[in-house]
């Protein structure tokens, strides 16, 4: 295989489309694309049947608008390019209007009550900046979703504006540090990708992978990660075998697939595309986790995609890289080697760390699930506290900075900014924070927080929107000021002052943290219940209308979408549990009761002892009868959570009165397991699936 000729092969990228289109007709639409001008409506109807014909020459029959609701996953809806010709025959047609916009019935997307149902048509608009793609013989046309009345119901047109909040605000600041050749700024994202390959079979034995994504229930295996021999070890023929498949598959979708190793938990692995502009990087991450779950199928294998599939074993996340770069490739947040340089990297540098401190409870409530639930703040993911790592010389040289004081490194010098020249600064160092949840690592920032699941529109559509907004801050300060260094040196110092307490290089797991971050008055939003309500708070709200990013009634629709999730997740996770309670576990283990009872029965004739019997009956019988009390009292209160009105209340209910619940009936379960001879357990346990690839 030639890895040049497949790559990008179904993909109608610049190459294709230079091919294919009249000169004229490429170099406007490539204008459209690079500098997200309007489209010009002239040349649709060319790009379309050039695009139609591309597809069709690859063996394309349909296409489909595909989108994102806010279901957190993609939708498409085929149509065919079939149309009636004469004397019966058949053409294959695609018009310039149907790749522009299409018409969807919005009333089965979630729209958190700002769709009603009188006005349930929802349409679909192409966004000329991501690439079309053939998969699975459809033409696939990325594009956005909003309603009848205007409204937003996707999560890629706030991302999209806010990179072009973010491409205003940076371009003001390049302006002042005179320059003028640069036209556009966009964010960059590379997206590590972790997950779970366990064998099909073993999933399809278990009702709550199957129904929740997660194992309601399982005792710990005797082995787990604990001896580490898993993570960059070898990786297993049948793994192998699906990571090269999977590959090509991105590969061929123009994916940059780099680096695929296993991780830290037995059947964990991660795979790390090259990073790319934030909304292309969005497209690409949802499809390589549609891809992982299609390969995954080919080699009777299941790709878990879930934050937490195991408890007591590490938990899936999503590594967030982000930077900004210019259309001529430099990125802003790489250290220059000028004073000059140093002095623009140290400002956008510090627009990050400010507002990171100011809108902490954003980052928080953006990366916030039932599912991450489980993993932030459980010591083997960042904490629910929200902070940054600048490493040791960075932060060196902002306390020389604040303090006016000699800096001590290599340079040894008084720090003054626009004036002096940063020490070079050591990039990607193998002793890197890995507890930290928003970590500077040479040139970019890694945002450590996001669940496995998530669609990484949401954490960058508040990353690129809080960013914008402090660039805009400081340029409003900047272009009114006389002398740009000393105004710059002043404005750096006195941020500094005021949000180093978000910055933080220690052990982010750490019981000390927690204190001390408490006495920074730093947020702890434990939950999904605690942190989503946040959203529509009024310094929020203001926020994205100031930035034109969402409207209030966009913000409450999506809070009330992000709690609503958060209560079905958990009743969905509920009856699963009360239903393989009652059918499985109870069932199962009243057997082997029966089958002791039998044997006891029998030993005490031949006069044996029965004393080990009768402890485990006893233990079981007991054990079963409480977990299926906890299953009665799980049941009583999804009913009373049902009665509450107000989405935020309910989710507080579900997090403070049902899942302890159900971790109770859970324990019981879990105990049994351990207790009840293994022919009798009803579906594979911990160590079947982690070891079963
Ligand atoms: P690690 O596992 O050590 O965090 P990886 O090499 O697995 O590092 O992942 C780093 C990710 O960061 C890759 O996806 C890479 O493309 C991405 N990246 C590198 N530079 C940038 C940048 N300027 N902007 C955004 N992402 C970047
Ligand atoms: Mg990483």
């Amino acid at each position: 295989m030639k890895v040049p000729e497949i790559f990008g092969a179904n993909v109608f990228n610049f190459q294709v489309m230079q091919d294919k289109l009249p000169k004229e007709v490429f170099k406007s639409l490539k204008e459209t694309i690079e500098k997200g001008a309007m489209l010009d409506a002239g040349i649709a109807g060319v790009v379309a049947n050039a695009m139609k014909d591309w597809a069709v020459e690859k063996g394309a029959t349909h296409y489909t608008h595909w989108f994102q609701p806010m279901t957190g996953i993609t939708a498409e809806k085929h149509d065919s390019f079939i149309s009636p010709a004469k004397e019966g025959k058949a053409i294959m047609d695609f018009s310039g209007k149907e790749l522009v916009v299409g018409e969807s019935d919005a009333s089965s997307f979630p729209s958190g009550g700002v769709r009603a149902t009188f006005e349930a048509r929802g349409y679909t608009a192409w966004d000329p900046t991501s690439y079309a793609f053939i998969k699975d013989g459809t033409l696939c046309i990325p594009s956005t979703f909003f309603s009848y009345s205007g409204e937003v119901l996707d999560k890629k047109t706030p991302l999209l504006r806010s990179m072009r909040a973010l491409n205003e605000q940076a371009l003001r600041i390049l302006r002042l540090f005179g320059n003028t050749s640069v036209k556009r700024v966009f964010p960059t994202v590379g997206a590590e990708q972790e997950y779970f390959l366990i064998d099909r079979k073993m999933y399809d034995a278990r009702k709550d992978l199957v129904l929740s994504g997660r194992t309601l229930f399982g005792a710990k295996p005797p082995k787990g990660q604990e001896l580490e021999d898993h993570y960059f070890g070898p990786i297993k023929l049948r793994v192998s075998a699906f990571m090269k498949e999977l590959d090509e598959e991105l590969w061929k979708l123009g994916i940059f697939a780099k680096t695929e190793h296993n991780e830290v938990a037995p059947s964990q692995h991660e795979l790390a595309p090259i990073f790319t502009v934030t909304n292309l990087a969005s497209d690409q991450n949802q499809l390589i986790m549609e891809t992982m779950k299609k390969v995954a199928s080919r080699h009777g294998l299941y790709c878990l995609l879930h934050e937490k599939p195991f408890k007591g074993v590490n938990g899936s996340g999503k590594h967030n890289n982000w930077s900004m770069s210019t259309d001529k490739g430099v990125n802003l947040l790489d250290p220059g080697s000028t004073p000059a340089e140093n002095g623009q990297f140290m400002l956008f540098l510090m627009a990050v760390v400010k507002a990171v401190d100011d809108y902490q409870d954003l980052l928080r409530l953006t990366v916030t699930s039932a599912g991450n639930d489980h993993r932030l703040g459980a010591n083997e993911a960042p904490p629910a506290i929200v902070s940054i790592y600048l490493g040791e010389e960075l932060t060196e040289v902002i306390d020389a900075l604040e303090h006016g004081v000699k800096y001590e490194g290599k340079s040894k010098q008084i720090m003054r900014l626009g004036v002096n020249t940063l020490p070079e600064l050591p990039k990607d160092t193998t002793d890197r924070n890995r507890t930290s949840p928003f970590a500077f690592t040479g040139n970019k920032f890694e945002f450590r927080m996001l669940g496995s699941t998530f669609s990484i529109a949401g954490p960058n559509i508040i990353v690129n929107t809080i960013v914008a907004d402090t660039l805009r801050g400081f340029a409003d300060e900047l272009e009114k000021a006389d002398d740009l260094n000393a105004a710059l040196h002043e404005l750096v110092v006195r941020t500094i002052k005021k949000h180093k307490r978000i910055i933080f290089n220690g052990n982010n797991y750490s019981e000390e943290w927690t204190k001390e971050a408490a006495r920074r008055g730093l947020l702890n939003l434990k939950n999904s219940a605690e942190a989503l309500p946040r959203f529509a708070d009024k310094k929020n709200v203001e926020l994205f209308e100031r930035n034109k990013v969402f409207t209030e009634r966009e913000v409450r629709s999506r809070m009330e979408i992000m709690l609503e999730n958060y209560c079905k997740v958990l009743t969905i996770e509920g009856l699963t549990m009360i239903e393989m309670g009652r059918q499985d576990i109870y069932p199962a283990v009243n057997a082997y009761v029966l089958d002791l009872c039998r044997t006891i029965e029998h030993k005490e004739k031949a006069s044996l002892s029965v004393s080990t019997e009768k402890k485990i009956v006893e233990r079981l019988s007991k054990d079963n009868e409480r977990m299926f009390c906890k299953a009665e009292e799980i049941e009583a209160l999804l009913a009373e959570a049902r009665s509450y009105a107000d989405a935020a209340e309910q989710a507080k209910f579900f997090a403070e009165k049902i899942i302890p619940v159900m971790e109770e009936m859970r324990a019981f379960a879990d105990d049994m397991e351990c207790y009840t001879a293994k022919k009798y357990w009803p579906f594979p346990t911990y160590a079947d699936i982690l070891f079963s690839v």
